[in-house]
């Protein structure tokens, strides 16, 4: 009998103390100011060799822009990439955001404040239209930079005697979600 309720145990500890699923939580800035529109959207390729499109692409008032750190962090990278000048924030934790084409005058091993001033913004990624191009890594892997500065997941959770209320004095919705301005 103790055997048994030992082996219980055993099978259900794990359970009981895995760990709450990783949710990004969104409270970094956006690297331009004003608010950009998104000019063009993640679009991660279904395998690494195939084309895609691992960052968004965000509006800038204007050439030579101010591109601003949106956490906290290191600088890892600052150079040409092909012919491109990018530079890449070591925020901690696996993540790490790159920009381009920013040109800037910082070197590998400053650290930065979330909402600093890291370069400015070179003409080249979206043709005729100022734009900078945002990836973030966790990892090895490309994740959608929007994650981290507009709340993505479902807007809200609640019982279901409570949603139709909602709905009906709510109408307007969410206004903030991430707005997809193909143009
Ligand atoms: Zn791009």
């Amino acid at each position: 009998m103790k055997a048994i309720l030992v082996l219980a145990a055993v099978i259900l500890l794990p359970a009981a103390a895995g760990p709450p699923a990783a949710v990004p939580r969104p409270g970094w800035s956006w690297p331009l100011s004003p608010k950009p529109a998104v000019l063009r959207a993640f679009d991660p390729p279904d395998k690494p060799w195939m084309s895609g499109h691992r960052g968004v692409d965000l509006g800038a008032m204007h050439d030579g822009a101010p591109v601003t750190s949106p956490a906290s962090g290191t600088v890892s990278f600052v150079g040409m990439v092909v012919d491109r000048p990018v530079i890449t924030i070591d925020h901690g934790g696996g993540l790490r955001s790159s920009f381009e084409p920013v040109e800037s005058v910082l070197t590998a091993g400053e650290p930065v404040e979330q909402g600093q001033t890291i370069g400015t913004l070179q003409p080249g990624h979206c043709a005729s239209l100022a734009c900078v191009h945002w990836g973030v890594r966790r990892g090895d892997a490309y994740v959608n930079p929007l994650e981290f500065v507009t709340d993505l997941r479902p807007s809200i959770l609640l019982p279901v005697s409570n949603a139709a209320a909602v709905s009906r004095t709510d109408p307007a919705g969410r206004a903030d979600t991430a707005v997809l301005d193909d143009g």
